[in-house]
């Protein structure tokens, strides 16, 4: 794998609003780390247990472990870094391959939290899910337009439709999801993860192509059947994330906040009023094979599990969807910087916003 650090640092004078309206800081510096980018090995990774989360929060000290391998032979990594409080988080990027500016903004997050920044919130990071796909779409950078890497063979359902059925509980020995197809090994790790550590919030990072649909989204929580358990906090933490993007000059257009700011993505059901029965999209978008169809990570951790081996409540749900596919090392001059600092200023947003003491759960 290609091994390039920060290539890229300027400083930034900026005013950014953390979303309340209050002035957050005033120097950025733009760091651009590729998606490829290998984090330096200091620390011994440990393999993922199940234990091995309670350890971590306990001992309040930034840690590593591999939740598993590819069928290539490469790590699903999670990072941990402890907050302040006892309430847990969890950042996952990469779910699909082909959007690298996802893991760019992971890596980058991890990159913030290394240095010393302490959130609210303890969180584990999974950088890059699916970092044998991710890898096929770095060979083809260039091609700005095409989707390589965001399946895993011709035939695979899409990464993001291949979840339980919402209200069930993830048994790695079924490993089946809603329409009874095997879920792909690294969502596995997934699943495993989010069934042992219960965070109650997740960001679950993606990029768009059609950049006027970027933006930060929440998927409306429910109890284990399905009906509503109220949406207004999930849209105000996801708008208050956009403000504070917007505010420094980064894009989030699909939120609308200059005329009627939304939290709801563009082709999702309506949030049902609180006590009503939620409807959830499982039908994606129309590809051979039904590969898009499903159960989405969004609508199956923001729905409770009550299954005797799965309890878990209903976790909220933060889809970023980033304006395009491409890390910003694949674009040049003034479009690269501004590419740099919308990575930024998503960054902040998960780090200061989500990460913060906000809409607690
Ligand atoms: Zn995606």
């Amino acid at each position: 794998m290609k091994k390039s650090a920060a290539i890229l640092t300027l400083a930034f004078s900026l005013t950014i609003l953390n979303g309340f309206g209050q002035t957050l800081q005033n120097d950025i510096a733009l760091v651009s780390l590729e998606p490829g980018f290998e984090f330096p090995h200091e620390e011994k990774s440990t393999a993922y247990s199940s234990g091995l989360l309670e350890e971590w929060i306990k001992d309040k000290k930034s840690a590593k472990a591999i939740l598993g391998y590819t069928g290539e032979g490469r790590t699903v990594e999670a990072y941990y870094f402890p907050g302040s409080s006892d309430k847990k988080a969890l950042v996952i990027g990469g779910m699909h391959g082909s959007e690298l500016s996802s893991i760019e903004i992971a890596k980058q997050l991890v990159e913030v939290l290394s240095e010393g920044e302490r959130p609210y919130y303890n969180v584990v990071i999974v950088p890059s899910l699916f970092p044998d796909n991710a890898s096929k779409a770095m060979m083809r950078v260039t091609k700005q337009k095409d989707n390589i890497g965001r399946y895993t063979t011709e035939e695979s359902v899409d990464p993001n439709r291949q979840m339980p059925q919402p209200g069930k509980a993830f048994s790695p020995k079924l490993p089946f999801d809603i329409y009874g197809r095997i879920i792909e090994k690294e969502n596995q790790f997934l699943l495993q993860l989010i069934q042992d550590y219960s965070p109650s919030r997740i960001v679950n990072l993606h990029a768009i192509k059609d950049v006027t649909k970027a933006g930060i989204y929440a998927d409306p929580r429910t109890d284990c059947d399905g009906y509503a358990l109220g949406f207004s906090t999930d849209s105000s933490l996801a708008i208050s994330m956009a403000s504070l993007i917007e505010s420094g000059g980064g894009k989030v257009p699909g939120n609308n906040l200059q005329q009627t700011p939304t939290a709801l993505y563009y082709n999702d059901p309506e949030t049902a009023p609180v006590g009503l029965f939620q409807k959830r999209n499982f039908l994606g978008s129309a590809m051979p094979n039904s590969r898009g169809y499903g159960a989405s990570l969004g609508g199956w951790a923001s729905t409770a599990v009550c299954d005797e081996t799965g309890q878990r409540d209903a976790a909220r749900l933060i889809t970023v969807e980033f304006p395009g596919y491409q890390p910003s090392s694949a674009y040049k001059g003034e479009d690269r910087m501004a590419c740099m600092l919308n990575v930024q200023l998503y960054v902040a947003a998960v780090s200061k916003i989500f990460l913060g003491e906000n809409f607690i759960e």
